[in-house]
């Protein structure tokens, strides 16, 4: 009984922490010089209570938790559902979970696992989750079920594996790739009681999200101009889930025509590759900052690569829909998790992209094994090209922050010569 209530004790301070941490971030982002009102809607996504329940509350829908993004977004919508990517970027969440995992592991799942051990929301029997999606990715969301067990996380909802192709550009691979999203489609309607889904509805849903893609390419090619900061950039691509996508959109809209008055920032560009960044550990974006260097890329899957790209379809029957959808984002997905991945490197270097950039900061979160492994392939191919390579590994503690930034500073240097 004492052992419980020490529990809880220790959750109700980690919950208030938690809440403190994301008004923060906030709040700084909110008294940068270059802030302006528009932005609010976004960074209020972002803070405070970053609840399920929040989220099912704003977007009037059920929620389904989705570990990494290649499972189509439209899908889950067009079957009336609300995709929430499972993420973490607190640090007080993951002193959470740490006692129960193992000592080197990805900060960003220890994160999110913290996370989902504050929730209690599946006590009253009043879960926002209606159903949990994992395709495998890297080894630590294929042992997901393991982590939440250790966790003592009980998602209390039907869950799903999508098996991922690693080979990606085998065609059977692509061929069991729609499979498994039709497989996906029929846990779907299993889960609302469905036995159909009207193509016409999967169409609606791929043309709005769509729309979004367009305007978040439109806010793309103001970060390669140098007209928004990484760091508000961030914001908005991680701001996506928590809200409605006709909503996020309609917003998204609005900003842009005040980021085409900005002025191009300053300094030497740089292509940003490698683990994804959460709000609200914006600890690189701000010392890439500090350190003078301008952002104009990246390969991040939870910035840039948001969207796999748009879905376009002439073929309008169920199955015209689907194939179109499993092609874009399995084909579209630059994850390194997947063998054959050259798009990766050549994303970097291709021509049109090249000349936007100095050098590459490659980030590394400790104990993300694909990304890491990456680095080392792809350092010598970036200096064949004439890029300046660096690769900053760390995780979501502030203490490194002094040496990362004496590293930064001295990459800027050398960007110079
Ligand atoms: S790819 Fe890296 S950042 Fe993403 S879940 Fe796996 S280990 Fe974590």
């Amino acid at each position: 009984m004492g052992e419980i209530s020490r529990e809880e004790k220790l959750r109700s301070i980690a919950a208030k922490r938690y809440l403190g941490e994301t008004s923060q971030e906030s709040l700084a982002l909110k008294n940068r010089p270059d802030h302006f009102p528009e932005l609010d809607y976004f960074l209020s996504l972002l803070e405070g209570d970053l609840s399920p329940q929040r989220v099912a509350e704003r977007v009037q829908k059920p929620l389904v938790a989705l570990m990494c993004l290649q499972a189509p977004l439209e899908l889950f919508h067009a079957l009336g559902f609300h995709p929430f990517k499972i993420f973490g970027g607190s640090v007080v969440t993951t002193r959470l979970s740490s006692p129960v995992l193992p000592p080197v592991m990805c900060p960003m799942l220890r994160s999110a696992l913290g996370a989902l051990m504050l929730d209690r929301s599946g006590e009253d029997g009043n879960s926002p989750w209606k159903a949990w999606v994992a395709p495998t990715t890297c080894d630590w969301v294929v042992k997901l079920d393991d982590l939440l067990e250790l966790c003592g996380i009980k998602n209390g909802c039907p869950s799903h594996r999508l098996e991922l192709p690693h080979l990606k550009d085998r065609p059977e691979s692509q061929e069991r790739w729609l499979e498994e999203i039709y497989a996906l489609k029929k846990f779907l309607l299993g889960v609302i009681g469905q036995k159909k889904l009207a193509a016409k509805d999967l169409q609606r849903s791929m043309e709005v999200y769509q729309k979004a893609f367009k305007a978040f390419s439109a806010l793309i090619d103001l970060k390669r101009a140098g007209k928004i900061s990484l760091a508000y950039f961030l914001a908005i691509a991680n701001s996506f889930f928590f809200a409605g996508i006709e909503e996020w959109t309609e917003n998204l809209k609005k900003i842009l025509p005040k980021l085409k008055e900005e002025k191009p920032r300053q300094g030497p560009k740089v292509f940003l590759a490698g683990s994804p960044i959460f709000f609200p550990n914006l600890k690189m974006p701000h010392l890439l900052e500090e350190a003078g260097l301008v952002v104009v890329m990246d390969d991040l899957c939870s910035s840039e690569r948001l969207f796999p790209g748009a879905a376009f379809f002439d073929d309008l029957s169920e199955h015209g829909l689907l194939k179109a959808l499993a092609q874009r984002y399995h084909q579209g997905c630059l994850c390194p998790t997947f063998a054959d991945n050259d798009r990766r490197v050549n994303n970097i270097i291709a021509p049109a992209h090249k000349d936007l950039y100095l050098g590459v900061v490659f980030h590394v979160l400790k104990g993300c094994h694909p990304f890491d492994l990456e680095s080392l392939s792809l350092e010598p191919k970036l200096k064949d090209e004439g890029l300046k390579f660096i690769k900053l590994e760390t995780d979501y503690t502030a203490e490194d922050s002094g040496t990362l930034l004496t590293r930064l500073e001295a990459f800027r240097s050398s960007l110079a010569n």
